[in-house]
């Protein structure tokens, strides 16, 4: 049966999916945008997450999402992480523009989610310390996106990925360089 085999899977991605995102703390209002599941299966969810893993320090965040898009860019620490993860978000093609987020409850959409918080985790498991929270990836993907506010350039120096300020007058240099001397120069 077709249509059961696509329930199935369909209910078994958003299951899954709202797990990894219980784990990575994301805010109720994504889990449940991003899965489709009711604000009560949620706390459900939740609730037996924390019980079996004994995580009694993971936080339901229900606020404000992130909105700031200087927050990126505030010190070299940060800069140095966004870059991180906008090129994770570049190579798992995140970022084109017809690859936008497909809508939620489709398996296409759901597999675009998982898609993401693989970025994350790799993000995470690159740098020890995570400066960047999931809901601050979720925003800094959006704002790469639309190129309003931050954009992906190349650093003059060495070719690496870095976010710069579209009203950045001096040329994109990566953290490395930028404290470089080069001889001549
Ligand atoms: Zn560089």
């Amino acid at each position: 049966m077709r249509i059961t085999d696509d329930r199935y899977t369909r209910d078994r991605l958003k299951f899954d999916l709202a797990m990894r995102l219980i784990r990575h703390e994301a805010r109720t209002r994504t889990i449940r945008s991003w899965t489709g599941l009711s604000d009560d299966r949620i706390r459900k969810l939740f609730r037996s997450y924390v019980e079996e893993s004994g995580h009694s320090t993971l936080r339901r965040h229900r606020g404000k999402s992130p909105r700031q898009p200087a927050w990126f860019l505030r010190n070299a620490t940060v800069r140095r992480h966004a870059a991180s993860l906008g090129a994770l978000f570049c190579a798992l093609g995140l970022l084109q523009r017809s690859a936008a987020q497909p809508a939620g409850n489709t398996v296409a959409g759901l597999r675009w989610c998982e898609t993401f918080c693989r970025a994350y985790e790799e993000y995470a498991a690159a740098h020890g310390d995570r400066h960047i929270s999931f809901e601050h990836a979720c925003f800094l993907r959006l704002a790469l996106e639309r190129q309003a506010e931050l954009c992906v350039e190349q650093c003059a120096g060495c070719g690496a990925l870095v976010i710069i300020s579209p009203y950045a007058v001096t040329p994109a240099s990566c953290e490395f360089c930028v404290g470089l001397h080069r001889p001549g120069h």
